[in-house]
């Protein structure tokens, strides 16, 4: 075989190696990320509900049921176990989840937040979190730059969060006063089984950039600080 030939056939052979492989490695990019759903802002009436069992969490723990389809998304994919929602008074004078342990502002306080742990974990920052810090990653994938329809993501890097402690999962919504329902919320635009039915949506607005805690008021998200748990 001549030099020229020789080339040749080494470059071929390398090119149809390369792309025998290339299948492969599409197959790992999709099995080690969940895929990516699209969103769309939800608008109707919310309503403070109880967390059914499809979604593993703490006895009498609430949530605005617009965010629901989402939690059920989240939880055949990771291993979750909600233990605090909503928190503030119901309409029969009781009250939901822990009583101001979260943040002036917090999106718990419109039950449009959640705090997670491991899924039959043992309280230590071990393996059983390993489920929780790939969801926390990919809910937000850089610091402080949370994939819609997440407004604000709470673990590693954040005071009081992070492996070992807790997870904090918040959706954009429109601003609303301490326990009142927002008139939209951002959701997953995919509906999965059990979603709630589709309502009118208009395309996201990008959200704004953080401001410094004790701010004025913001048209349309509220409560934007530097920790919102
Ligand atoms: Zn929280």
């Amino acid at each position: 075989m001549s030099h020229r030939l020789l080339a040749s056939f080494w470059a071929r052979f390398v090119a149809v190696f390369a792309l025998s492989l290339a299948p492969l490695f599409a197959v790992c990019a999709y099995s080690q990320a969940a895929p990516i759903p699209a969103t769309k802002l939800l608008y109707g009436v919310g309503k403070i509900v109880p967390i059914p069992s499809s979604i593993p969490h703490e006895e009498g723990d609430m949530v605005d049921k617009r965010i629901l389809p989402d939690l059920r998304w989240i939880a055949k994919r990771y291993p979750i176990f909600v233990t605090d929602g909503y928190s503030g008074p119901l309409p029969n004078g009781e009250h939901a989840g822990c009583n101001r342990c979260h943040t002036r502002g917090s999106d718990h306080y419109n039950g449009l937040a959640v705090d997670i742990v491991p899924l039959n974990g043992d309280g230590k920052c071990d393996t059983t979190w390993n489920g929780i810090t790939r969801l926390a990653l990919w809910a937000e994938p850089a610091q402080n730059k949370p994939r819609a329809p997440f407004r604000w993501v709470g673990y590693d890097g954040d005071a009081g969060h992070g492996c070992g402690n807790h997870l904090h999962l918040s959706w954009n919504h429109a601003t609303a006063a301490e326990y009142t329902l927002a008139q939209w919320v951002e959701v997953f635009a995919a509906n999965v089984k059990g979603a709630a039915p589709t309502a009118p949506t208009k395309p996201p607005e990008p959200p704004p950039p953080p401001r410094p805690s004790g701010g004025v008021a913001q048209a349309s998200y509220g409560g934007v600080s530097a920790r919102v748990d």
